[in-house]
């Protein structure tokens, strides 16, 4: 909800269009027909803030402004952006029809725009506590920190499934499989409440449609060279549920399918998405997008035709949006836009403007603005970090650290480095290192953690440490950056910065725990061995604290590998099921108790949370039996266990000999009256004696091609 606290323009009374007890369809046309085609043209252009002034919305009909990132007011605090915020709102309600802006930032993992925000963990974290309700939770804090500070709208939750941890936006992927970023859309409840004109709704912004995590060579903006049917199975299905859950816009994606950018694919975008998806929200173009559809630089009218013609509706920054909004008008007038699709985008976006109840709040609701690095929501970070560490190596049990007695060493770059800790998109949009905010590093943490009995040293390159100490911890791994720029095309190793802290720290002979800040595997199979445990922190945001209660035992670590982990760099693209041998399996995760032997072992994949329900509690039947070339086999699976399961996961293993010649991504083709998701997870329940039947779509040769076993939701099934 936004607040009516300052004076809106004199209203004309009794227009339909501001009678809040009409329905909003209602309102929407009768709004419709009062603009002019110069209010349709503003109402689709997204400009950004520093290239627009107040009276520029005024005057142009502007729809969105945005703040890139970075692009902060000053002073940068939660009433700086309110009054940011009510200055371009004031210019929108001056305008004939008084129609109010949305004002759109990137709030990726907290409202990491404004200082003194609480930073949680980025998706890639979120991905390994398997815990929806958790990132629900997140998504609502978040929304209420960003409506303390004015914006209505984020670009947020990137539904990317990363297949390749190349991508420099592999952190911003909640895993490598589809479920897991289905799983995880709960964060567009909590971002969006239950109702879009609720206490602190913001939009929520599905991104980036479709296949940027698909991309070959792990390249960004790059070029997804899949089938249709794998880039159904893979990267549509979390689209597909964040639709279901009701998000109001979805970002189209950089990046290419099968040669053709998103951005002019009128076959995905309309067809698909609004069409057999039945997205009724808006889309929204990305930062200047349209100006690569022709792939020549200058910006083109030929080009905002094909972008809006393929069902573009809001066309963020535009080089020089002032240009854009002359082409704009002119396509329309020239007959190479219809009206229609003009109307259908206004339509699309003012819904959304209507439905947050802008229109009867227009401004920041600065009640929420002491929830800006609330004690509550730093709180609820920490449990993230809590939850996301993934301890992957622990020779001889050394953790959880005794709390009492001896020497800890703590070295590293990211041992005091919040700045390191969050990543890219923190403050600015590259981030940077340095304690740039508020939180507690990993070091205040292990020090807060430690107790009085243990003394606790600190030296960033590792120098000065000796045989004295009863254990070194090692901070490392990668530090901030965002999109192309962290994109890794050689090594994927460990700095020199890094790999000398360990050799001195290693030199002292005492056992060696090595904390991982990153936002994907590294390349470490060469020095895992001198190292006595490795915990995977990601990049767990601004509360440290929450990676030393995992250190010192305080929470036992319950996190999983949202994606696999790499032998050697030559392996990548390296995902689950693939038939490559990782280091660590997608879904590990050591916990304590039982005590590790060195080397490490070679790890086997543990069940996730939702893989609960009883043995024994599903039945499998093939209905086709030809599973020999080309096929589409199909099963029948029934529940015969006592509990309704939702959601339900099914997973299938082969028994060797077979030639897979098709990658296994092109599941389930086929699914019954009660199940409406595709992909590999389902958000109908499946009752017990329910019965589904589905298919495979793939190709399979030699022997035994069929799968020999299935398990739901971890139960092994009775194959007939
Ligand atoms: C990114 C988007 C982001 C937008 C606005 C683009 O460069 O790809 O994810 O939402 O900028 O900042």
């Amino acid at each position: 909800a936004r607040a009516a606290g300052l004076p809106v323009a004199a209203r004309a009374a009794a227009l339909p269009y501001l009678d809040p007890s009409l329905p909003v369809a209602t309102r929407v046309t009768d709004l419709l027909g009062r603009m002019s085609l110069d209010d349709k043209v503003g109402q689709m252009t997204q400009s950004e803030r520093g290239t627009t002034s107040a009276a520029d919305i005024t005057a142009y009909r502007v729809g969105s402004v945005l703040s890139g990132g970075g692009s902060a007011p000053t002073p940068n605090t939660p009433a700086g952006w309110a009054d940011l915020y009510d200055g371009y709102q004031r210019g929108a309600l001056a305008t004939p029809l008084q129609i109010p802006i949305l004002y759109g930032i990137d709030a990726v993992h907290g409202n990491n725009n404004v200082l003194g925000s609480t930073i949680f963990p980025h998706n890639i974290g979120l991905g390994a506590t398997r815990d929806p309700a958790l990132v629900e939770k997140i998504g609502r804090a978040t929304a209420e920190e960003v409506t303390g500070a004015g914006p209505d709208w984020t670009f947020a939750p990137c539904l990317c499934v990363a297949r390749n941890d190349r991508w420099g936006r592999t952190y911003e992927s909640f895993g490598e499989k589809p479920e897991i970023a289905t799983a995880m859309t709960t964060i567009v409840d909590g971002l969006q409440g239950s109702r879009l004109d609720g206490p602190a709704s913001v939009l929520a912004t599905a991104k980036h449609f479709i296949g940027d995590g698909g991309t070959t060579g792990g390249t960004d903006q790059g070029d997804t060279q899949i089938s249709e049917a794998e880039l159904r199975a893979v990267h549509l299905p979390p689209f597909a549920a964040a639709v279901r859950r009701g998000v109001g816009s979805v970002m189209i994606s950089y990046s290419s399918f099968d040669g053709v950018k998103l951005h002019g694919n009128k076959y995905l975008i309309t067809d698909l998405l609004k069409g057999e998806l039945g997205f009724t929200g808006f889309v929204v173009s990305d930062w200047a997008a349209i100006d690569q559809l022709d792939g020549r630089s200058g910006f083109t009218q030929a080009e905002v035709v094909a972008g809006v013609n393929a069902g573009l509706d809001m066309i963020m920054v535009p080089t020089d949006w002032k240009t854009f909004v002359g082409y704009l008008k002119a396509a329309v007038q020239s007959g190479q836009i219809p009206l229609s699709r003009i109307d259908d985008a206004n339509r699309r976006i003012l819904t959304k403007k209507f439905e947050l109840g802008l229109f009867e709040r227009p401004y920041a609701d600065r009640s929420y603005a002491s929830t800006v690095g609330s004690a509550a929501h730093r709180a609820l970070a920490r449990q993230a970090v809590r939850e996301s560490q993934v301890l992957l190596k622990n020779a001889g049990g050394i953790l959880p650290l005794a709390k009492t007695g001896g020497k800890i060493f703590v070295a590293g770059k990211s041992a005091d480095d919040i700045g390191n800790q969050s990543g890219g998109w923190t403050l600015s949009w590259q981030g940077a290192s340095g304690n740039t905010v508020p939180g507690t590093s990993i070091l205040a943490g292990i020090r807060a953690a430690a107790g009085s009995g243990t003394t606790v040293t600190y030296q960033r390159d590792g120098s000065g440490i000796d045989s004295s100490y009863r254990a070194a911890i090692a901070v490392v791994g990668e530090t901030p950056y965002a999109e192309g720029q962290g994109d890794r095309t050689g090594s994927m190793s460990l700095d020199a910065t890094d790999l000398a802290t360990l050799s001195r720290l290693r030199s002292a002979g005492v056992p060696v725990i090595v904390v991982l800040v990153s936002g994907r595997p590294l390349d470490v199979a060469a020095e895992i061995g001198n190292w006595t445990a490795l915990l995977a922190a990601w990049l767990p945001g601004s509360e440290g604290a929450g990676v030393a209660d995992v250190l010192f035992g305080d929470y036992a670590p319950t996190g999983k590998l949202p994606v696999t982990w790499m032998q050697s760099v030559s392996q990548q693209p390296i995902n689950d099921g693939d038939g490559k041998t990782p280091l660590f399996a997608y879904g590990f995760g050591l916990t304590y108790a039982p005590t590790q032997p060195d080397p490490t072992p070679t790890p086997t994949p543990t069940p996730t949370p939702t893989d609960s329900a009883p043995a024994g509690a599903c039945r499998v039947r093939y209905t086709t039996n030809d599973w020999s070339s080309g096929f589409t086999g199909t099963v029948a699976l029934t529940n015969t266990g006592s509990t309704t399961l939702a959601p339900w996961t099914l997973t299938w293993t082969f028994a060797g000999g077979q030639t897979v010649t098709q990658a296994w991504s092109a599941r389930v083709v086929q699914s019954g009256a009660a199940v409406t998701a595709t992909g590999e997870a389902w958000s109908a329940s499946l009752a017990p004696g329910a019965t589904v039947s589905f298919g495979f779509n793939g190709s399979l040769s030699g022997a035994n091609p069929r799968p020999a076993a299935f398990s739901l939701n971890g139960a092994t099934c009775t194959v007939e």
